[in-house]
């Protein structure tokens, strides 16, 4: 692999770890010319199944797409990359675990709903209130409650 920093063809790898669940692999690599050390990430590129829209459309899946939509719920809040990661390459690997090679997107929104439940609360209704939009404010009101009622919570401050 190239140095990013001198061009040089030719790097060494001085630390492997896997992260995000075991479903990427860290590495250090350090240039053999110049000697600057950089991180690179590795995971497998696998089949998605595709995606098929409210319109009945498909499309790819879209890794990119989904992981915007986690980071925007997940704006400001206090979790860390890594944790996000791990339930990125979770919905991942749950999606390819279905053997179908279609999927409907609220299925796919329902396990983002999941993830965010599973990493911040507050980020988990700020999703879920935009993408399930709830029936009604009873049902939005009775949802953020039931959360606040849970140890840990953040929302009932
Ligand atoms: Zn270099």
């Amino acid at each position: 692999m190239r140095c990013p920093f001198c061009n040089f063809d030719d790097t060494k790898v001085i630390d492997s770890r896997l992260v995000a669940d075991g479903g990427q692999v860290r590495r250090r690599r350090e240039c053999l010319s110049c000697s600057e050390r950089f991180t690179t990430y590795e995971s497998a590129e696998l089949l998605m199944p595709k995606i098929i829209k409210t319109d009945g459309s498909r499309e790819p899946f879209d890794e990119i797409k989904l992981r915007s939509g986690v980071l925007k719920a997940l704006e400001k809040r206090p979790v860390s990359v890594e944790n996000i990661e791990a339930e990125i390459s979770g919905i991942k690997r749950r999606l390819q675990a279905t053997g179908e090679r279609e999927i409907d997107s609220r299925d796919v929104g329902e396990q983002v709903m999941e993830a965010l439940k599973a990493l911040d609360h507050v980020a988990y209704v700020r999703f879920a209130s935009v993408y399930r939009s709830f029936q009604d404010l009873e049902e939005f009101r009775a949802e953020i409650d039931r959360l606040s009622a849970e140890p840990g919570s953040e929302l009932g401050e």
